[in-house]
């Protein structure tokens, strides 16, 4: 194969423990994913069901970062959110089989400019303006293993310079991870480099220049940011 100019290298992310890296294919988040999020976003979780949107692979970003301050928002949010990393392809995944994709976890967080996100939502437009610009999908290494973390009884927080902003126990995501899986991969054919943002607690709110954020879940790794 030849190329008119050469192509990118394709987005990755560190493994804890590994050399290699994990080849990122797509970039798939939920949202509203959890009951108090939904209704600070003024949302009724029980009248209205999880839902998917994307982000492009190119818009990750590592661990210890800094993120420039995004250009057309001046409400820059914080999304501190479960990623899991799909390891194997896979279709029409059942619900009881959907760990075994499960390559490992990631802490990430979901930058959002909330003020393009609201107006999208009110004119019924798209969300790619608001979700998936350049350096929106930040996240740490990856743990590997399906059970890496105990999708019951580990803690998601979130820190700004500081002050704890979010915190949840990850079992009280509306969809587990198992029910993620298997509903994404009705809509689409999942790949291995597949990664998957399952949503935010509450406490969502807005980042200025020069804030640090420190976020992670038990058993994962410290996932730090700068806000340049
Ligand atoms: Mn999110």
């Amino acid at each position: 194969m030849s190329y008119v100019f050469p192509p990118l290298e394709p987005a990755s992310v560190a493994i804890l423990g590994r050399s290699e890296r994990f080849p990122v294919h797509r970039i798939y988040c939920v949202g509203r994913n959890y009951a108090a999020h939904a209704r600070e976003m003024g949302m009724d979780p029980y009248r209205e069901p999880p839902f998917f949107f994307s982000k492009p692979a190119d818009a990750i970003v590592p661990n210890h970062a800094v993120v420039p301050y995004p250009s057309r928002t001046s409400n820059l949010h914080h999304e501190i959110e479960l990623v899991v990393a799909v390891g194997r392809a896979g279709r029409d995944i059942a619900v009881g089989a959907a760990m075994e994709y499960v390559f490992g976890y990631a802490v990430g967080n979901d930058l959002t400019r909330r003020d393009l996100q609201f107006q999208a939502r009110d004119k019924g437009r798209p969300w790619d303006t608001s979700k998936g610009f350049d350096q929106s999908a930040v996240i740490s290494a990856i743990t590997p293993g399906a059970h890496a973390v105990d999708l019951q009884a580990a803690r998601i927080w979130l820190k700004v310079n500081g002050e704890l902003r979010q915190q949840a126990q990850l079992n009280e995501l509306i969809w587990s991870v198992p029910e993620v899986i298997a509903e994404l991969s009705t809509l689409y054919q999942l790949q291995a480099g597949d990664l998957i943002y399952t949503g935010t607690p509450a406490g969502v709110a807005a980042l200025g220049s020069g804030d640090r954020l420190e976020g992670s879940i038990d058993g994962l790794e410290v996932l730090l940011t700068s806000i340049g």
